[in-house]
């Protein structure tokens, strides 16, 4: 279901705008990444603040870290042994 029941305003549906809305969820683990919040903080804090589902953050995560592993391992040597754990 639309969050916003009109599509046609909708910008900030996982539905109505797919690729806007993994960005979204991007840029708001990227920044709590720059605070180092480890994951599980990262999936309440997104849920708490833009009532983000936590599967969506974690698949989002599961991207980032595929994507981007500097920007992860840059992270990763700030917070030894708190990422990986599938
Ligand atoms: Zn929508």
């Amino acid at each position: 279901m639309c969050e916003a029941n009109v599509p046609s305003s909708c910008n900030h549906c996982l539905q109505c705008r797919p690729s806007e809305y993994i960005r979204l969820v991007q840029h708001l683990i990227e920044e709590c990444l720059i605070f180092h919040m480890d994951r599980d903080e990262c999936v309440r804090a997104l849920e708490n603040r833009a009532s983000i589902q936590p599967a969506v953050t974690l698949a989002v995560w599961k991207e980032l870290l595929k994507e981007n592993p500097e920007f992860f391992s840059a992270y990763r040597s700030a917070v030894p042994g708190e990422l990986v754990d599938n």
